[in-house]
């Protein structure tokens, strides 16, 4: 008896490197795309580590928990960096990091979140990729939780290693992700004696020996089911057209901040500035004296598949998530997630107005 997940046939290197193409499809990209057996944290891990060591001074912009992740690699590779935080209701901005690039010609390297899911947040990664390049650094963007959301655009932006994973806005596998390289960054990985080699987090092993090897046989075997789940993704994003998984994405979050300011009990947008908010995920502020855990549990209590979640770590209490991203960048996640947080504020005390939220957010949909 068959099994759709067991007995299929290997997955041929020919497969392979037809998913790889399609990802660098999907990012309009030419660039070599490494697709890393792992989830993103795999290729955001081996990015740094290839390119970082004792000679790099990177820049490390922090916009949410990835960027602190990010400059503790860094550090760990031998590496000077320089933090620049940057507060988690606002986005950074290119005079910011022109700001921090200047009188600093030694900073070689700048590592950037584009979208962070964990805090609302977005990125004008265009107008920064600019300064970057001006500058000369390498530029790193972690674009896992913008891509399928909102343009992700390497070559057009100068990232030198752009990572990405399909568990969020593509509506994938978690397993498996993507990083595109430019000729610039294997270039500073082949010059790099710490860069892993023959290492689950070496990228240099799949440059020289699949990519330079004419991507004929493949190394090791892939993580299968993971790679078909990715191809059928990619492939479910090109025949809806990529624009239109941006505009369900855009529309959910247009909705889900138009929605929580109508309710009122004093729930805000986290983000302050429409234009700095992850159009992947709406993040809100809770009134004080009030528990976003506590909010969040009471919502799941009465439908425990809405896509919500409390703020991570020291954000627990005050911020809430709504992770409309995927299969839940709905209309119907949205209107469900207002009105259930609706029913927890109101019984908590403050004064809601679920009607009014639920009409905000169909009209902002109507756009
Ligand atoms: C979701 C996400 C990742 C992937 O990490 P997980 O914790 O495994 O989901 C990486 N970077 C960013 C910015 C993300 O939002």
């Amino acid at each position: 008896m068959t099994h759709p997940f067991l007995d299929l046939p290997p997955l041929t290197a020919a497969r392979f490197a037809a998913v790889e193409d399609r990802v660098a499809r999907l990012l309009d990209t030419r660039q070599d795309v490494v697709i890393m057996q792992g989830e993103a944290l795999l290729p955001l891990e081996g990015a740094i580590r290839g390119t970082a060591g004792p000679g790099t001074t990177a820049l490390n912009v922090i916009t949410g928990p990835y960027g602190q992740t990010f400059g503790n690699w860094l550090r760990e590779c031998g590496a000077t960096v320089i933090d620049l935080p940057v507060p988690f209701h606002t986005a950074a901005t290119a005079d910011g990091i022109r700001a921090a690039l200047a009188g600093r010609p030694e900073i070689d390297f700048v590592s950037l979140v584009h979208a962070e899911a964990a805090t609302g947040n977005t990125n004008p990664v265009a107008e920064i990729g600019e300064v970057v390049r001006a500058h000369g650094a390498l530029f790193y963007l972690d674009a896992v939780a913008a891509v399928g959301a909102e343009p992700v655009l390497p070559d057009a932006w100068g990232v030198d290693l752009c990572v990405i994973g399909a568990q969020k806005a593509m509506g994938g596998p978690a397993g498996v992700s993507a990083v595109s390289v430019s000729e610039r960054a294997w270039t500073r990985m082949a010059a790099n004696p710490h860069a892993p080699r023959r290492s689950y987090l070496s990228l240099l092993d799949w440059k020289e020996r699949w990519i330079d090897a004419g991507r004929k046989v493949l190394p090791h075997a892939p993580a299968q089911l993971e790679m078909l789940a990715l191809d059928a993704c990619a492939e479910r994003i090109e025949s809806v057209g990529l624009d239109t998984v941006m505009a369900r994405h855009r529309g959910a979050a247009l909705a889900t901040r138009a929605g929580a300011v109508a309710l009122g009990g004093g729930l805000e947008p986290y983000v302050y500035e429409v234009a700095d908010a992850a159009p992947v995920a709406t993040t809100l502020r809770v009134p004080s004296g009030l528990s976003a855990t506590e909010l969040v549990a009471r919502a799941l209590a009465d439908d425990p598949a809405l896509p919500l979640a409390a703020g991570g770590g020291a954000l627990a209490k005050e911020m809430i998530r709504v992770n409309h991203y995927g299969p839940d960048a709905t209309p119907e996640a949205v209107l469900g997630c207002l009105t259930a947080l609706g029913a927890a504020l109101a019984e908590r005390g403050p004064a809601v107005d679920v009607a009014g939220a639920r009409g905000a957010a169909e009209s902002a949909y109507r756009g």
